[in-house]
């Protein structure tokens, strides 16, 4: 029996740990397109772009070489896969070889979004999502004078977070407030505070229509209203899209990512489909959707080597939690928020210390806490434990969510 894992990021390196952790004695082949040793993603927009961050620009190992050695998971790094064969149980990998599998697991990620715009092809116009990209990055943050960050989601933040103690640093977004899709408009209020006392300035409502430069640097960003920002650095941060090319050419169900049923298996027989390339129905939303979170990715993996282990069992359901640090801010979520969620506050709007509940047909759906760690822990536990928390349970005077969980599920929070 052989398991091919394609993608050795957070959820292919999770696969493979998990495979052997269950007792699974056959052959584990873990194949990755870049040349590094497996590494963290998170840091790439926080401590390592620092000058106090990073290991001399190694990055964070997921597990160090040992780890794939002592736990026989066979490691082709620099080895993209380039076609999949499901009736043959087999991949392609862009040096010609094959790899046969009785199980795979795609695990590819996504990339970086496109900005449509004249000027992109300018040096110093970039993007983050690889080890490679954030060491470019954290080179030229060192000399960059005016930095324009283009998208207001949380890694767009996080780079400007960091970059704002030595450079001025503009973010630009289109919708009307930082991380519109992922937070709810309280959440990004402390967001918007929080860069504005640091100096970044937050332009919303605007987009970037094109970037223009002088002897292929670039120099200005122009924007919808006409406005012209000076860059020396522009850091293009607009969203991903799903890794699922291999799927779509293999003939699998692909929708925004590779469509996976509750136990996250394909389209295509004994291929899973995990973490950011994955795109599964949830309560809430018609399409299937995709997440793109380590925890996702991670507990997805796990999944998965059980089904692969122990057979099919039960379906995929754990409730999805994130992290974003930002300045003075550490924002946790848990759940999954709609636009038409019902909102409580509790907490210190005013010092940056509150967390949103946010409830669907009075029921507890998801819960964003700023600099409040423990209603996120304890919002994790009413989730995922099934707490039936109330809108008129949270309104009362003094209510606190870790008394609440304690009380309900137990003392173990
Ligand atoms: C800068 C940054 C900061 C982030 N910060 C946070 C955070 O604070 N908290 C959080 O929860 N999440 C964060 N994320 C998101 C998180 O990193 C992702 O959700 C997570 O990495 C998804 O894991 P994955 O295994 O699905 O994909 P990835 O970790 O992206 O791994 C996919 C791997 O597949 C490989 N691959 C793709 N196609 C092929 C192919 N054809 N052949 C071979 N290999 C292939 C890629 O090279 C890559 O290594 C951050 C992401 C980035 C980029």
């Amino acid at each position: 029996m052989t398991v091919v894992v394609v993608g050795a990021g957070h959820g292919g390196v999770q696969a493979a740990a998990s495979l052997r952790d269950l007792g699974y004695t056959d052959k584990i082949v873990l194949v990755d397109g870049q040349p590094h040793l497996p590494y963290q993603r998170p840091p790439l927009s926080k401590a390592f772009l620092g000058d106090s961050g990073g290991r001399g620009g190694e990055g964070e190992p997921l597990r160090a070489r040992e780890f794939f050695d002592s736990h026989r998971v066979e490691l082709e790094l620099a080895a993209e896969v380039t076609g999949l064969r499901t009736a043959d149980h087999h991949v392609r990998l862009a040096d010609g070889r094959t790899l046969a599998y009785d199980h795979l697991v795609l695990a590819t990620g996504a990339t970086n979004r496109a900005l449509e715009v004249p000027g992109t092809e300018l040096d110093g116009v970039v993007e983050l999502r690889t080890l490679a990209d954030a060491s470019a990055l954290r080179g030229r943050l060192r000399t960059a004078r005016n930095i324009v960050v283009i998208g207001g989601g949380f890694i767009g933040l996080e780079v400007a977070a960091v970059a704002a103690a030595s450079s001025s640093v503009t973010v630009v977004e289109p919708q009307e407030r930082v991380m519109a899709r992922a937070v709810a408009p309280f959440v990004s209020d402390a967001v918007q505070r929080a860069h504005a006392r640091a100096g970044v300035n937050v332009i919303v409502r605007t987009g970037a229509v094109a970037f223009a430069g002088d002897e292929g640097q670039v120099r200005r960003v122009r924007l919808t209203d006409g406005v012209e920002l000076p860059a020396d650095l522009v850091v293009v941060a607009v969203g991903v899209t799903a890794n699922d090319r291999l799927a779509l050419e293999a003939g699998m169900h692909v929708d925004n990512g590779i469509v996976v049923d509750p136990w996250l298996r394909t389209s295509a027989a004994d291929v899973f489909a995990i973490g950011d390339c994955a795109a599964r129905v949830h309560e809430g939303s018609p399409t299937p959707r995709r997440l793109e979170c380590v925890q996702n990715a991670v507990d997805q993996a796990r999944h998965v080597a059980t089904s692969i282990v122990h057979g099919r069992g039960e379906p995929y359901e754990r409730v999805p939690y994130f992290w974003t640090h930002q300045l003075d801010l550490r924002i946790q979520t848990v759940g999954l928020g709609s636009a038409d969620d019902e909102h409580v506050v509790l907490g210190e709007r005013d010092r940056d210390r509150f967390s949103v509940c946010r409830f669907r047909n009075d029921r507890l759906v998801a819960v964003e806490s700023v600099n409040r760690p423990r209603d996120h822990m304890a919002a994790r536990r009413i989730l995922d434990e099934g707490g039936d928390l109330r809108v008129c349970d949270a309104k009362r005077d003094g209510f606190d969510l870790k008394e609440y969980a304690h009380a309900e599920l137990g003392n173990k929070v």
